[in-house]
């Protein structure tokens, strides 16, 4: 059997080790308790401070800004249920093509009768047609939430936010940006984005999985979200996950460190896909707007369907090539990829997304094209 092939990091990522060596104290012999009055305590108090200063430093945001939670779906949830119930927002306006932490939360306050939806238009690339956007916003009676995603994780698209930003503003509407796919690999300047809520996951970018942060602008007052113990500034109850939030930072740190250099290497990796790719299967596409705004993790590909590539996503584990479907076909009990279905409405085709990250080469790129010959 070849060795593991992992194209999915849009997924998950592997943990850094520097990342596990920085959490490691907070699993053994720095237990304490972060709301302890003592000094064993105080250290892991100061070690979550520590971690808030060093991300809203990178996010160029406040630190009373940041807020640890679970991951990204709380922190979609948290800003999505807060704008309707603490904001006053009373329509929501999204995207079909959003990751299921948004549409299920946004379908959910709808079901309820608490705010009323409508779904912007796409662009034939996948790209929210902004002048849609504005006239839903125009049209709006209530007062509105925006949720759109910042970068698209099944095809890569990027939005622009301060476009979409300067037109919530422009009609006083609540702006959330779910930014899984971005933290960590894009440089954010909040102080200078018009975005009321963003979020991030450590999962994403080779920190630990069940951590993640919510950003809530310094003008937005909203009610807390878990009630119990004062932690996270009375909004977050609970005891605070302390490795988890000193790996967030930690992975934070080390992907800005290497920011430039990760994204060219991991950029290159998607070109060099999309080339071999073009070059080796007859008839394969690319989803979203794969040589414009365009994530550089990410490459979606569509393959002629046929009675072998059916079975793509199956042969492809078979030869240890880790990469995730995206198909529109409805049949069997998948229900496929409602994002490429949003684009296309067509099911003859399989759709494959591949995602890379720093520790992919081109020649496991090289190995999946030579496989994808045999399989589609
Ligand atoms: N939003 C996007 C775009 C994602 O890709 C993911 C992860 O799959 C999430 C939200 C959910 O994040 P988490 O796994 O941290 O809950």
């Amino acid at each position: 059997m070849n060795q593991r092939i992992y194209f999915d990091n849009a997924a998950t990522t592997s943990l850094d080790a520097e990342v596990l060596a920085a959490m490691m104290p907070y699993l053994t012999e720095k237990f304490g308790n972060p709301s302890s009055i003592y000094s064993y305590g105080r250290e892991t108090r100061m070690a979550i401070e520590t971690a808030r200063k060093s991300v809203a430093k990178i996010l160029n945001a406040h630190p009373s800004e940041i807020f640890f939670t679970s991951g990204g779906t709380e922190s979609s949830n948290t800003a999505i249920n807060a704008a309707v119930r603490d904001l006053g927002c009373k329509h929501i306006i999204t995207s079909p093509i959003e990751h299921h932490a948004t549409l299920h939360t946004v379908e959910n306050l709808q079901r309820s009768g608490e705010a009323r939806l409508s779904f912007v238009k796409l662009l034939p690339d996948g790209h929210i047609d902004l002048a849609d956007l504005e006239q839903l916003l125009r049209g709006s009676a209530e007062k509105s939430l925006v949720t759109l995603m910042h970068a698209n994780n099944e095809i890569g698209n990027i939005l622009d936010m301060d476009a979409v930003g300067a037109l919530c503003r422009k009609y006083n509407a609540v702006f959330h940006s779910d930014t899984v796919q971005t933290v960590g690999h894009f440089p954010f300047d909040l102080k200078n984005t018009p975005v009321d809520f963003i979020t991030g996951s450590a999962h994403k970018f080779h920190g630990p999985k069940g951590t993640g942060i919510l950003y809530i602008n310094e003008n937005i007052k909203i009610k807390p979200f878990v009630h119990g113990g004062g932690q996270e500034r009375n909004m977050r109850a609970g005891t605070e996950n302390i490795y988890g939030i000193v790996g967030f930072a930690k992975a934070l740190e080390l992907a800005t460190a290497n920011h430039l250099a990760d994204r060219e290497k991991i950029g290159g990796l998607k070109k060099y896909m999309a080339v071999a790719l073009e070059k080796n299967i007859p008839g394969v596409s690319f989803n979203g707007d794969v040589n414009g705004k365009s994530l550089y993790t990410v490459l979606s590909a569509s393959f002629p369907a046929s009675e072998r590539s059916e079975m793509l996503l199956f042969n492809l584990d078979i030869h240890n090539i880790c990469a995730s479907g995206g198909s529109a076909c409805t049949s069997g009990a998948d229900a496929g990829s409602h994002v490429i279905r949003a684009l296309k409405n067509k099911a003859e085709q399989v759709t494959v997304r591949f995602s890379f990250s720093k520790y992919n080469t081109e020649k496991e790129v090289d190995e999946v094209v030579e496989t994808l010959k045999e399989l589609v």
